[in-house]
């Protein structure tokens, strides 16, 4: 980090009341492309005032946004969506630069999806109906408003940046709230780039207010702002956990979506194709980098040396190159601390005796010597309760063990302290309903990973979160249910 030192560049500004700013503090933070382990950029390393501007930036925007009719509220955050689709080439190398993915990955993945966040909410909110109840004999009829909260904060991960920073924004403001948001340090480049987006589409000033800086202070500053009223919070659980203890006692409404280590669970009656090819995906995409990445495979014993044989040929054929090739499989892992963590639970399979099948090493890529590649890795567990069975690693590294029964698999995929997703291969329905119900998740998949429709809840038990986020559950969150009843 440089201090008192403007970006050589044209570089990266907070967004606050429609504008680009320079923080307060006059700090920054260098920016690393992955891809060849240079710093690119700085960003402002935004202090608690930049977040008090930002904040009253929002609380100056909210009683003209939160009046503002749902038809126009919509016909922007439509129009936002429009915008990035037009935009989608600039965003996608954005993204990849910035974390690692490979470009084509962003162009069919991210940026769409961050444009059907926009879109979806622009629609929902247009048909986000309250209920209304007659009190039957007592003259008095009940309904509930759901009103915006105010200002609110959005703290978003490195991983999916664009998509999940969206994810949060687009129903708060489609709620008529004001949004103070950050996204990750790491990643900046297209929360960025989405305040011109903004501008262009006509959003009133001080609706969103980006604030760029580590989350340990910038972010830090939007969960302690005594007037921020909700927080919506996806990343590790350790912060999920600290965010709370900081805004609970505030009363803050909070949303926390947080790790995973998701079970994928392969039974011998499944369509073997089919299952071989999307464990491939849902084991590697995004370099293992997406909080949904079935990274503990069980596979029942009868198929177990057939699977493990044709997986680990698969794996080695993906091909580990840099982001903007057309056909690399796997990008650069975001970040130097991350590609050394990842590397340091391979050496921990190692100590617990476990098998590498295939993988392990860093990747050097010609041109990019510099850059964080890692060999897809598969890990063959001897127990499902060793280290990086249970922890999580968020890296391109799934373990692999077999299992006899139902009960003892159900068993071993309960078994930590996670609970975002499960995934299910299974033609047998009787089963398909019993796991389903008493798999500890909040997403179960059955026969797919990671189909997502947008009205449908998305969220974690245990340790991997609190509250649901998408469709209604996401505009409920940033809305607040008054009762009010009247007497005739
Ligand atoms: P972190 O928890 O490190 O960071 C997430 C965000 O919180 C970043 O913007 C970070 O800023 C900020 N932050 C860090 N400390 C604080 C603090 N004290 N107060 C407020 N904000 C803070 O997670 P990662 O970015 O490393 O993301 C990976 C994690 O996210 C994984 O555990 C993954 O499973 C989880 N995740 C969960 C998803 C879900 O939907 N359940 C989806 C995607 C990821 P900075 O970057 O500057 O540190």
């Amino acid at each position: 980090m440089k201090n008192n030192e403007i970006p050589a560049y044209a570089g990266i500004k907070n967004y606050i009341n429609g504008e680009f700013t320079n923080p307060k503090s006059n700090q920054w933070i260098d920016n690393y492309n992955p891809s060849n382990g240079e710093v690119y950029g700085q960003i402002p390393n935004s202090s608690k005032d930049d977040v008090e501007q930002a904040y009253q930036s929002a609380k100056s925007a909210f009683p003209s946004w939160s009046q503002t009719t749902l038809e126009e509220r919509s016909r922007i955050l439509i129009k936002i969506s429009e915008l990035l689709e037009a935009n989608l080439d600039r965003f996608a190398e954005a993204e990849s630069k910035d974390n690692g993915k490979p470009v084509s990955l962003a162009k069919m993945v991210d940026i769409p999806r961050a444009a059907s966040n926009f879109r979806f909410f622009g629609n929902a909110i247009t048909q986000f109906a309250s209920e209304s109840h007659e009190s039957v004999g007592q003259n008095a009829v009940n309904y509930t408003l759901r009103q915006p909260i105010g200002v609110v904060g959005c703290i978003s991960p490195w991983n999916l940046p664009l998509y999940l920073f969206t994810w949060k924004i687009a129903p708060a403001i489609a709620a008529g709230n004001c949004v103070v948001a950050k996204p990750s340090e790491v990643t900046p480049m297209t929360a960025y780039l989405l305040g011109e987006i903004c501008n262009e589409a006509g959003l009133p000033k001080g609706v969103l207010n980006i604030v760029h800086g580590l989350g340990t202070t910038t972010g830090q500053a939007i969960v302690e702002h005594p007037n921020i009223k909700a927080i919506s919070f996806t990343g590790g659980t350790a912060t999920g956990a600290h965010i709370a203890k900081v805004a609970v006692p505030m009363f803050k409404k909070l949303s926390l979506e947080l790790g995973g280590k998701n079970p994928n669970i392969i039974f011998a009656d499944c369509d073997y194709e089919d299952m071989l090819n999307t464990t491939v995906r849902s084991s590697f995409a995004n370099q293992g980098q997406i909080c949904l990445c079935g990274s503990r495979i069980f596979v029942e014993e009868t198929i177990y040396e057939k699977f493990k044989t044709d997986f680990v040929e698969k794996v080695k054929g993906l091909k580990v190159g840099h982001p903007s090739e057309a056909d690399t499989n796997i990008g650069a892992l975001v970040s130097k601390p991350h590609i050394e963590k990842v590397k340091n639970y391979i050496e921990i399979a190692k100590e617990e005796g476990a098998t590498i099948l295939c993988g392990g090493n860093e990747v050097t890529v010609k041109g990019y010597e510099n850059g964080y590649y890692l060999q897809p890795t598969v890990i063959e567990v001897k127990t499902d309760d060793c280290r990086v069975n249970q922890e999580e690693i968020f890296g391109p590294v799934v373990t692999i063990m077999p299992f006899k029964t139902e009960d003892d698999v159900l068993e071993m995929a309960n078994k930590v302290k996670y609970g975002l997703s499960a995934t299910l291969w299974t033609n047998n329905l009787k089963r398909t309903m019993r796991m389903s119900n008493q798999l500890q998740a909040g997403i179960v998949w059955v026969n797919t990973w990671m189909m997502r429709d947008l009205r449908t809840p998305f969220g974690g038990v245990k340790a991997s979160g609190v509250g649901r986020e998408g469709g209604f559950e996401a505009l409920r969150f940033f809305t607040e249910a008054k009762n009010i009843c009247i007497k005739y």
